[in-house]
């Protein structure tokens, strides 16, 4: 009877991916995640990547969209016999080192039964092992756009012979301040190849962004524009700035979770929670620009295996986490760009489990969840907790504008800009108009990446 169920439970995986046309070395592999059935923009993007369409896709991280791409790319180039010296066939750009690695461990297990050899190159880590494993060739290569255009300056990769461009995240690529290096690594891939584009959200510049890199492309969508994932409940505790730690610490104690991730606005800010969440015996890691990729890496690890219950993070940082089913998002403090919201509690409710999205906002931060309710076209359903109630009668002061501080000094103590200049921010130091300034930048993101 099992070895029945077994027969009929391994057809059912095989037919529904089979359908799609991917070959029988992918489907072992899909097996062996446990995969079951594809998801909606995988059963949507799979059969026009294997038409060599090009692809422009909405899809959030946590819809699947990485094995979207990955899997007919990877029968795609398994299709031909490797070429001699095995140059780079395939370009994946991420705006995040995470999410580079977390790209390139989902190449690496998809192509376990396949002649295809992939890396990954990034910046924060020595970059000599990676021009190694470049030098001894590679089918695919993953990438963020800093390490990546250094590398190609120190002539340690060719991108001449791609065949396949993915932008993966287009919409945080650009937030980042990469479109300068997306162009720049537009002239240097052939002009005739396959281009994919996922994005979260639909701003005119992603638009023309991909009105300029793609070719007749075809659009599919997962979810639709700037909407949140289905199964996330949202709720907004409205409490006072000084009381939110407190409360925090009340919810995550009382409803004994684990695997929370907390945004907060500021890489101090982050600093500051994780310690008092420390004192109080609840285990966190802090992740942000200014840790070291070691320390991003091991808090990440830490957090997967359950060891650090809460990940206390700053939008950039945590952009790109994949962490399956993740039950609790908390926004600590709202971001001030809605999109990011939408970005933030992506990381709950994943892959068709539910989740919970609770932001606690202070009086300072109601305007921000006015962004976010326009953005997503409905109302967040705001709740107090006995106790913790919003003084009705506190007015927040007025917005100061802040002196400029140098471009040091700001850099190193707001917001987390660690990936670059952003656009729609506060952040003093993206728009720079001199030319040197550009460059130093634009050499400090490298150095990042
Ligand atoms: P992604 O959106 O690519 O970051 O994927 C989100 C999560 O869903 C990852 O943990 C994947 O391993 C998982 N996943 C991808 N495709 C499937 C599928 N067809 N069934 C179940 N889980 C999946």
């Amino acid at each position: 009877m099992r070895f029945y169920i077994e027969i009929v439970i391994s057809q059912t995986i095989f037919m529904s991916f089979k359908s799609l046309g991917l070959s029988d070395a992918l489907l072992r592999a899909i097996s062996k995640k446990g995969y079951t059935t594809p998801s909606p923009i995988q059963a949507k993007a799979i059969p026009l990547v294997l038409e060599r369409k090009d692809v422009l896709a909405s899809a959030q991280t946590g819809t699947g969209k990485t094995a979207g791409f990955t899997l007919p790319m990877l029968q795609l180039l398994s299709q031909q016999p490797p070429l001699r010296r095995r140059p780079i066939r395939a370009l994946i750009l991420t705006p995040t080192r995470e999410l580079a690695a977390q790209v390139y461990a989902n190449v690496k297990e998809y192509s376990t039964f396949l002649d295809i050899r992939s890396t990954v190159i990034f910046g924060g880590v020595n970059a000599k092992p990676q021009i190694a494993t470049l030098r001894n060739g590679v089918d695919i290569l993953v990438a963020t756009p800093g390490r990546l255009l250094d590398l190609q300056s120190q002539n340690a990769l060719s991108l001449a012979k791609v065949e396949m461009l993915v932008l993966d995240e287009a919409d945080r690529m650009l937030d980042m301040g990469f479109l300068r290096d997306i162009k720049r690594v537009i002239e240097l891939v052939p002009k005739r190849r396959q281009n994919l584009l996922f994005s979260a959200t639909f701003s005119k510049d992603i638009k023309k962004l991909a009105q300029n890199i793609l070719n007749n492309p075809v659009s599919v969508e997962a979810t639709p524009e700037n909407t949140t994932a289905e199964k996330v409940n949202q709720t907004v505790y409205k409490v006072d700035k000084p009381r939110k730690t407190e409360l925090l610490i009340k919810m995550i104690s009382e409803g004994n979770w684990s695997q929370v991730l907390v945004f907060t606005r500021t890489k101090h800010g982050a600093n500051r929670l994780t310690k008092k969440l420390i004192a109080k015996n609840i285990s966190a890691a802090a992740i942000h620009g200014n840790k070291t990729q070691n320390a991003r890496t091991k808090a990440l690890d830490g957090f997967k295996k359950g060891t650090i219950r809460i990940l206390v993070a700053t939008d950039i940082a945590a952009r790109g986490l994949d962490i399956p089913l993740l039950p609790y998002v908390i926004n600590y403090e709202l971001p001030n760009v809605p999109e990011d919201y939408v970005h933030r509690i992506g990381r709950t409710g994943r892959a068709g489990a539910s989740g919970e999205a609770i932001s606690l906002v202070s009086a300072e931060e109601y305007e921000y969840v006015r962004g976010i309710e326009k953005l997503l076209g409905e109302k967040l359903s705001s709740e107090e907790v006995e106790g913790f109630e919003a003084d009705p009668n506190y007015t927040p002061p007025p917005k100061q504008e802040r002196p400029q501080r140098s471009r040091k000094k700001s850099n190193s103590s707001q917001r987390d800009t660690s990936g670059g200049s952003q656009k729609n921010r506060n952040s003093s130091d993206s728009n720079s108009s001199s030319k040197n300034s550009k460059r130093k930048s634009s050499n400090a993101r490298r150095r990042r990446n």
